[in-house]
């Protein structure tokens, strides 16, 4: 075990996820689910928690905790930040799984306690499913799992939340925040956004002629999987990574207009042969 008492806000895809794989693979000794009082029953009863408590009843769920998950939306997160930083006990590491982690960062420095040690983490998993229905412990399985430290955070509860992390299946990363964010902008941001226009573009050709629904085939259906994404999620995503996202969509739509101009031209090929490579490489790169 390499905690005594674990709490999780936030029983959705995330939390769920987590809170199931720190059972299974006994991370910790006690785990404490908070969220709605629906979804911490049924964890509670099918013993995913040992105890669960309502968002209303924060101060009594991470009571003793030594390790606080925030696995809610990111405007939320920030806002448990400053709620829970002055409840937590001495030593306590508290940790956010947020898509984001600049905005997160911050907020954490303004309302840091030299005893309780805010270390942001980021998995880099994800599933256009949410809500704890769709949790799976296996989620983290040979995934990065991007960690954000401060300079100021003592190194063994480093090493203790990277335990956590390599218990449950996944590969810590450690990353800078500036530097996460500007990369998750080309990763993740930009392919949800590029599959939200796809999408959009599609259906409202469908909408005056519902063929093209009709005809289609696999390529479609597995290129718009994301577009079920919800923006309950990704709504802060996006607000809270602004810049980044705006400066990697302009070289995708330069990429775009490139495509366009060379479409009459045998050029194309080698647009195609690029991508071709690249795929390669990321395929290599092991963790498809
Ligand atoms: P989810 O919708 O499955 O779960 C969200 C949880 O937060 C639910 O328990 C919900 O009840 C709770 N919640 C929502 N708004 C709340 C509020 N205002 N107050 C209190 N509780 C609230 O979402 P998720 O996919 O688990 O996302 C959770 C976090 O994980 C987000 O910060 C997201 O950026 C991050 N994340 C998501 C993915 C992904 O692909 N879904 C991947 C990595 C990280």
């Amino acid at each position: 075990m390499v905690f005594k008492k674990t709490s999780v806000i936030g029983l959705g895809l995330i939390g769920g996820s987590l809170t199931e794989a720190i059972k299974k693979y006994q991370v910790s000794e006690h785990i404490i689910g908070i969220s709605r009082s629906d979804t911490y029953k049924t964890a509670r009863d099918m013993g995913l928690v040992d105890e669960g408590y309502s968002i209303d009843d924060l101060q009594a769920g991470i009571r003793d905790a030594d390790l606080i998950i925030l696995a809610v939306p990111i405007r939320k997160i920030c806002a448990l930040i400053a709620e829970i930083t002055p409840k937590a006990k001495s030593g306590c590491i508290v940790t956010d799984v947020g898509s984001t982690k600049h905005v997160i960062m911050e907020v954490a420095n303004t309302f840091s306690r030299k005893d309780v040690y805010f270390i942001g983490g980021h998995p880099m998993v994800g599933s256009e499913k949410s809500g704890f229905n769709a949790r799976s412990s296996e989620l983290f399985k040979n995934r990065p799992y991007a960690i954000v430290a401060d300079k100021m955070t003592p190194q063994s509860a480093i090493d203790s939340l990277c335990s956590m992390v390599r218990v449950i299946g996944a590969l810590p990363i450690p990353i800078d925040a500036i530097t996460h964010d500007r990369i998750v902008a080309g990763i993740s941001h930009l392919p949800q956004l590029a599959v939200i226009a796809l999408m959009n573009v599609i259906g409202k050709e469908n909408d005056c002629e519902n063929r093209y629904f009709q005809l289609s085939g696999p390529a479609l259906y597995d290129i718009t999987r994301i577009a079920e994404s919800s923006y309950l999620i990704w709504g802060d995503t996006l607000i809270s990574n602004r810049r980044n996202i705006s400066n990697i969509l302009n070289s995708y739509i330069e990429e775009l207009k490139l495509l366009k101009k060379s479409l009459d031209k045998p050029i194309i090929k080698d647009d195609f042969d690029r991508a071709n490579k690249y795929r390669n490489q990321l395929l290599k790169s092991g963790k498809v």
